[in-house]
């Protein structure tokens, strides 16, 4: 078994002096500081986990192959990410089903991260909540067109985004709810009743707040009053300071139980490239600032950031503890998949995914499955 050890290791909540032992790509004991390799007072925190998140480095998920897809999943370890959801988006029937088919074909491989499953940002969305989803994809909810989508790999889809409002969504919601797929309201419209309703039929969380969703008015408060409002339901967010202001972010953490809140990239494979103009499934976009927007337009179509800043930035810009910002990067995804006793928590018998960050939060170094995939040094 070898160790590593430091005086503040990331353990229920709070930073503990402690040893971990690995041993099988897991975390086999914890014990008093002082054995092994020692990070001395670095944070040793859960690997990051990115449940919504479209590409990277050249790659898109809608049209990857597994060259470009094996490329995307080298750079995760620089990022802190150590687990991920590829999200295939909004496109044709056809499309989606080889997305999701490829991102089965990688499941349970050793990579430099563990692609856990796919979550699917559409196509059952509202045309009135478009953001930067294509209108000619957008589908009625239909249980039969679902199963077209994920034919074969129904098992490899972890997540969906809907609409809840639209006609016949509670029929898939029911569906989806006994196939064991977490469902979140994005490209949404729902109403605060409908909202209501539809935690009845297993609705468990939200797409990034307050984008792509029906706002809070005072009367109604909308789609965004249930993410901020649900007390039992997860509420993903992008942090970049770009989609959402961070006085909005800062309202979300004060409004929601620390447990609850879900940091995401929502990235776009024009991260990591330089700026310029793109295609993105047959759309231009263009990159400029460190953001990708749809080609002369000021809408945004996704972002470039990094689960890493993403932590950062809360802290730095919305009040919210080191510890709370851990919390929303790798144990509240976890729990939300399910998947607690496998990633996102320092305890035994979970995989060994670790990061080490110095005290600014720069990565020193990413362990995936007890090996050290990536190193500042
Ligand atoms: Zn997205």
């Amino acid at each position: 078994m070898k160790y590593i050890c430091s005086k503040n290791v990331f353990i229920d909540g709070r930073f503990v002096p402690a040893s971990i032992g690995i041993e099988n790509n897991k975390i086999a004991e914890i014990s008093d500081y002082g054995q092994g390799a020692c990070y001395f007072d670095h944070y040793i925190i859960p690997g990051l986990i990115d449940i919504h998140t479209h590409g990277g480095y050249g790659c898109d998920a809608n049209n990857a192959d597994i060259d470009s897809l094996r490329n995307w999943i080298r750079h995760l370890p620089l990022e802190g990410t150590t687990s991920l959801l590829i999200s295939p988006y909004t496109s044709t029937i056809e499309k989606m089903h080889d997305s999701i088919a490829l991102i089965d074909s990688l499941r349970n491989q050793h990579l430099e991260a563990s692609v856990l499953g796919s979550h699917l940002e559409g196509p059952f969305i509202s045309d009135k909540h478009l953001g930067a989803m294509n209108e000619k994809y957008v589908l009625q909810p239909d249980i039969n067109t679902y199963k077209k989508i994920a034919q074969d790999h129904e098992d490899c889809v972890k997540l969906i985004t809907l609409a809840c409002e639209l006609e016949h969504a509670y029929e898939l919601m029911d569906y989806l709810h006994t196939r064991s797929v977490v469902i979140s309201a994005g490209h949404c419209g729902c109403t605060y009743t409908e909202g209501t309703e539809a935690k009845k039929h297993g609705l468990n969380g939200f797409t990034h707040t307050y984008n792509g969703m029906l706002g809070l008015h005072h009367r109604e408060v909308g789609t965004v009053g249930c993410s901020l409002l649900f007390d039992d339901c997860y509420s993903e967010c992008i942090c970049d300071g770009y989609h959402v202001s961070f006085e909005a972010l800062k309202i979300l953490f004060r409004c929601k139980p620390k447990d609850k809140v879900i940091l995401i990239t929502d990235s776009l494979k024009t991260k990591g490239l330089p700026e310029g103009s793109y295609e993105l499934d047959g759309e231009a976009i263009e990159m400029r600032h460190g953001c990708a927007y749809m080609a002369g337009t000021d809408s945004l179509s996704g972002s470039t950031l990094s689960m890493l800043q993403a932590m950062k930035n809360i802290v730095t810009h919305c009040e919210v503890s080191l510890e709370d910002a851990i919390l929303a990067a790798s144990q509240n995804p976890a729990t939300y998949l399910g998947i607690q006793n496998k990633k996102g928590f320092i305890q035994i018998g979970n995989d060994a995914d670790l990061c080490i960050l110095d005290h600014s939060l720069n990565l020193k170094e990413t362990f995936h499955l007890g090996d050290i995939v990536y190193s500042a040094s």
